[in-house]
């Protein structure tokens, strides 16, 4: 598989984005967060996405530049309208205002609606965390696919509909849950496709009920995404529609089995800052917070099988492991990233020589 260095394909990206268009500014945040997902372990939301975001661009579904729209506004809420942006423009403007208000009352919300796809949802909780802040994301849909069954369902209903949640611990990396609330993120089993994968166990089932292995049954939709937790599917369920609810319904958009025009793809998302510190005081938090890392990190283990992790920790390892060795990028997904930056008239970088 190919291999390029983190900045290199950043700046593709942004290039790609630039030369379609996309203003310059708002190209290289979205860039930087795509690139970010490769780096965090998340490639199913990182360069893979060129292609699809470019043809949204030049089909005009993503329309950049447009900044978005405040509809509502009190010390501790705004409702937002993301005007058709790019997912990453209108959720980094959604989670900053939510940093913000937060800062001043303790606890605030920001939903925003009319956006497109947001990527990996961590980074936004990340953005909070790295400001001494607790940082929520939830993630809905109303023009989406429609992937995820409801649990004892044969038919799709629900979106992937991702939550994230990012928490400081002082000195140390956040704890960063970010999860589809179906088995894997839909963006996997399109990876498991271009790696000749079958689906994990559990990930699919079809319209007559049973299991499938063959990710491109998924893509042609005759199988769906089972809710997270399996026999315990319930539970993943139930966190799918909170999400529904939360992102979808209260920032205004809708939902999946909405009446109102379906504008096509999209991510609603509300974002929901607290600040720590507004609730306990900073020795407690600080000490608490270390001693229960530390407390679940030591737990025991079977013998030979790796330490017990904090959410957050794969990333942490993940990303130390990329920026020594470069993002891997499978072939078929170089071959049609490098289509279509040709299209816009970007050359691709060189790939990391093989040691
Ligand atoms: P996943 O199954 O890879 O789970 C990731 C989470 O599990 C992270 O919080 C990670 O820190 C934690 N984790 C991993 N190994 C662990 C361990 N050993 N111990 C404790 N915690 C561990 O995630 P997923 O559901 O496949 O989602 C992948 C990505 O897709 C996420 O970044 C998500 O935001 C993104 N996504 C985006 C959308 C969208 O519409 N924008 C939809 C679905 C998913």
């Amino acid at each position: 598989m190919p291999k390029a260095k983190p900045e290199e394909l950043r700046a593709l990206t942004r290039d790609v984005f630039h030369a379609a268009g996309v203003p310059r500014e708002e190209a290289e945040q979205v860039a930087h967060l795509m690139v970010l997902s490769n780096i965090r372990g998340h490639d199913s939301h990182g360069v893979r996405q060129i292609p699809r975001y470019l043809q949204r661009v030049q089909e005009k579904s993503i329309l950049a530049g447009k900044g978005v729209t405040v509809e509502k506004d009190t010390p501790s809420l705004a409702i937002l309208n993301g005007n058709r942006s790019f997912g990453h423009f209108a959720a980094t403007h959604a989670m900053k205002l939510a940093i913000a208000k937060a800062r001043k009352v303790g606890i605030a919300a920001v939903g925003v609606h009319n956006l497109n796809h947001i990527g990996r949802v961590g980074a936004y909780p990340e953005m909070a965390a790295a400001e001494g802040l607790i940082g929520m994301c939830f993630v809905a849909s109303r023009g989406g696919d429609k992937a995820q069954v409801p649990f004892g369902g044969i038919e799709p209903r629900l979106a992937t509909a991702p939550i994230s949640v990012g928490i400081p611990v002082t000195g140390k990396q956040p704890i960063l849950l970010d999860f589809a609330t179906s088995v894997v993120a839909a963006n996997k089993v399109r990876q498991a496709l271009d790696r000749k994968k079958p689906a994990g166990d559990g990930w699919l089932i079809d319209a007559a009920g049973k299991p499938v292995s063959d990710p491109a049954q998924y893509i042609a939709g005759k199988a769906f995404l089972n809710p997270v937790g399996g026999l315990a599917g319930h539970k993943g369920y139930g966190l799918a529609v909170l999400n529904t609810i939360f992102a979808g319904i209260l920032t205004g958009g809708g939902t999946l089995a909405s009446t109102l025009p379906n504008l096509g793809h999209d991510n609603l998302t509300m974002m929901i800052v607290l600040d720590p510190f507004a609730f306990v005081a900073r020795d407690f938090y600080d000490r608490e917070m270390t001693t229960l890392v530390a407390y679940l990190r030591n737990t025991k283990v079977r013998p030979g099988d790796p330490p017990v992790q904090v959410p957050g920790e794969y990333e942490e390892l993940y990303q130390r492991k990329v920026e020594a060795e470069g993002i891997e990028i499978e072939q078929p997904v170089w071959d049609a990233i490098m289509k279509a930056a040709r299209s816009v008239g970007v050359a691709m970088p060189q790939p990391i020589p093989a040691r």
